[in-house]
């Protein structure tokens, strides 16, 4: 159900401070430490799930809330005219903490290209 050591399962059980935006029995979302633009938050199931690569069947409901919670969150904190959802996962998606996340980013001017191009 949780993991001891990872530190969103830590988040979730409280034993380290978050600024919350958002929590239910299955769900917390809470400011990122180091925010990229005036709105940064992620979203995270409570229940431990290392990375989207180990969704399955059985996180279909939580899952689906989450993806319907988010735009509700983000304009709520301020994103009023849209906002960038990415969920770093794995080695190749560089995900640091692995817990599941979702980050919402937006609340400012647009942001920069999806990806930088790989110089010609
Ligand atoms: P990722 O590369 O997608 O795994 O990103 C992990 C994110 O978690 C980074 O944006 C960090 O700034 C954020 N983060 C790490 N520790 C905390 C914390 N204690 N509270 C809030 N955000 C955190
Ligand atoms: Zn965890």
């Amino acid at each position: 159900m949780q993991d001891m050591s990872c530190i969103f399962c830590r988040i979730v059980r409280g034993e380290i401070p978050s600024r919350k935006v958002y929590e239910d029995d299955d769900v917390l979302a809470f400011h990122d430490i180091n925010p990229l633009a005036p709105v940064h938050f992620l979203v995270v199931p409570k229940k431990h799930i290392a990375s989207m690569m180990d969704l399955g069947e059985q996180h279909r409901d939580v899952f689906g809330r989450i993806m319907v919670l988010a735009p509700r969150l983000a304009g709520q904190q301020g994103a009023k005219d849209g906002f960038r959802l990415i969920v770093n996962t794995g080695r190749v998606g560089r995900q640091e903490v692995n817990h599941v996340h979702l980050h919402i980013i937006g609340g400012g001017e647009p942001l920069g290209a999806m990806l930088p191009r790989p110089k010609a």
